[in-house]
């Protein structure tokens, strides 16, 4: 087991360009002589008038437009995209969206010039898991806070038939620039924003709650992140609420809980992820809200493994003193199980009608996409995850 902080290199070529009436800029960000394909989701670019003012931000440019990207992108609507941008020659993909169409924008950059089937960059079973080596280049413009994914090489994409939700990253699907303006999350309902404040949450979580290393910086920042989704949290999930520094400081934060600031010669545990991405491909539960039901439960279940860092989460983040060291991990799971269920995320199964029938199915979906030796330690084996799903009844 690693006990000191491991050599590491960090990279991350994004350009943030952040604040206020900042898409005009797109027009010194994205190159003048290459044809640019837009790329959005299900039409609320179209209706709140984000896709006009990019549009307007980009005037002498050939310019061509692909809509309807779904909300956990599915590999058959992206290789619409792919095919369209092999067709028309685009050279330059610009993201106007959250995640899921950042996401699905990373697939197409690497998809549209891949030596082969594109199918085969992800594995798990579906495809060959051959690594990315080239991508287009592309730019985002984002309008949910949640995934990261406008600042890092990650993305996750959904086969529908195969009821898989698979992940792949490369060193070559940064984004070029991110433009991250928080009043464009003006339009996000309740549900939105809250999904995203609990989706940075557990990223940082995941980048946190291992066995200890040593990694003061990456423990104190993951720490300063957290209070900040605490303290800005339920204020946050107003959407009447249009405070730009809190939108400003939500952005900021969704964005560095998963831009790998925190992560550099630390372990990290994704086993939250791994187990909600099966609830989500079964029975269709938002990303951040199968989280919810999956990381109390796992720090319930895990607790002994992750006994010092549950205490020092407790004492720093949740500010735990005057109490026992089992008495700080119980009150600092129980208080952020509340602090989801405040922002209107349930923590447990049957709070969706779902009962004890759901366990098996997603025990081998995990075995089925190969995980069954996850977590920081490798050690969370298929019967763990099942404990932890049980636990979540
Ligand atoms: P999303 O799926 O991109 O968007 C959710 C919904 O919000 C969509 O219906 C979208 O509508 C709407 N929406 C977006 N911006 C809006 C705005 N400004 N005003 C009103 N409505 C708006 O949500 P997400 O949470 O950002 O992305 C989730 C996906 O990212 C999942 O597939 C998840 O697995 C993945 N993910 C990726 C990473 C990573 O590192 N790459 C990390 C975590 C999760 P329209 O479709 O109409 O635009
Ligand atoms: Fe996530």
């Amino acid at each position: 087991m690693q006990t000191e902080i491991s050599n590491f290199n960090f990279y991350n070529p994004t350009e943030i360009v952040f604040g206020k009436n900042r898409i005009p800029e797109l027009d010194r960000l994205v190159p003048k002589n290459k044809k640019v394909l837009i790329l959005y989701g299900g039409g609320s670019v179209v209706r709140f008038g984000t896709l006009d003012k990019v549009k307007e931000a980009l005037p002498n440019r050939t310019i061509g437009e692909f809509g309807g990207i779904e909300a956990n992108p599915t590999y058959e609507t992206l290789m619409k995209a792919v095919e369209l941008v092999k067709a028309e020659n685009y050279e330059f993909l610009l993201a106007v969206g959250g995640g899921s169409v950042i996401d699905g924008t990373k697939f197409i950059a690497a998809g549209a010039i891949f030596d082969g089937d594109p199918i085969d960059i992800f594995g798990a079973g579906i495809g060959k898991g051959l690594p990315v080596t080239k991508s287009l280049p592309f730019g985002t413009v984002l309008t949910l806070p949640a995934t990261g994914s406008e600042m890092n090489n990650g993305a996750v994409v959904t086969f529908v038939e195969k009821k898989a939700k698979l992940s792949f990253g490369s060193p070559f699907s940064f984004p070029k620039f991110s433009i991250l303006e928080p009043e464009l999350t003006y339009t996000l309902p309740t549900r939105q924003l809250a999904n995203g404040v609990i989706d940075s949450f557990v990223h940082i979580m995941e980048q946190y709650l291992t066995y200890p290393v040593g990694g003061m910086v990456q423990d104190r920042f993951s720490e300063g992140l957290l209070q900040t989704l605490i303290e800005i949290g339920p204020k946050v999930i107003d959407e009447k609420n249009h405070d730009y520094n809190l939108r400003a400081n939500f952005m900021w934060t969704a964005t560095n809980a998963l831009n790998r600031i925190l992560a550099p010669g630390v372990p990290q545990d994704w086993a939250s992820h791994s187990l909600g991405h099966e609830i989500t491909a079964l029975y269709h539960i938002d990303h951040a809200r199968t989280l919810a039901i999956v990381l109390p439960s796992l720090m319930e279940i895990r607790q002994h493994e992750k006994r010092e860092k549950l205490i020092q989460y407790a004492e720093r983040v949740w500010h735990i003193t005057d109490a026992t060291e089992d008495e700080k991990i119980q009150l600092a799971i129980s208080k952020t199980r509340a602090f989801f269920e405040q922002l209107g995320a349930p923590t447990h199964f049957k709070e969706y009608d779902l009962g004890e029938e759901v366990v098996e199915p997603l025990v081998a979906q995990l075995e089925k996409h190969q995980l069954t030796a996850i977590s920081e330690r490798r050690d969370q084996t298929l019967e763990i995850s099942r404990r932890i799903y049980l636990n979540a009844l």
